[in-house]
């Protein structure tokens, strides 16, 4: 359940994952959006991806509480120096509870086209800025 005091939780702006250093960025609101036009499937991504996945990427302990570990992650397929992969793009606080609940993760694949179209053309910002907190006390 979303928590109305996690910063996490009430982020609303476009959301983004940049991958190898910056020089992949992913717009996962579009993505999300793809897979909304296009429904598909889920299936289980491996516990050796979730951990790869995780290693990757840090999550915000709290925040994890807070997600829906039902809602499928997003797996974008990527190219380069002509190695072939895949990443995980969107989910990881849900690949995170589903570790700590002992769950299968399931995801939505995208094309390599699919990929590729969501592919930012700009690259997302650095750090996202938090909202100032006002302490009415
Ligand atoms: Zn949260």
């Amino acid at each position: 359940m979303k928590d109305k005091d996690c910063a996490l939780c009430n982020d609303t702006g476009n959301e983004y994952f940049s991958y190898l250093f910056g020089m992949y960025v992913f717009d996962v609101t579009k993505a999300i959006e793809v897979i909304k036009a296009t429904p598909r499937g889920t299936q289980v991504l491996s516990k050796e991806s979730v951990e790869i996945a995780l290693g990757w990427t840090r999550t915000n302990e709290k925040h994890v509480a807070h997600v829906d570990e039902t809602i499928p992650g997003i797996i974008a397929f990527f190219e380069h120096d002509g190695i072939k992969g895949h990443v995980l793009i969107d989910g990881h606080h849900r690949a995170a509870k589903c570790v700590q609940l002992g769950k299968e993760f399931r995801v939505c694949v995208l094309s390599p086209e699919e990929s590729v179209a969501c592919i930012s053309e700009n690259n997302a910002p650095k750090k996202r800025k938090k909202r100032a907190k006002k302490h009415a006390s």
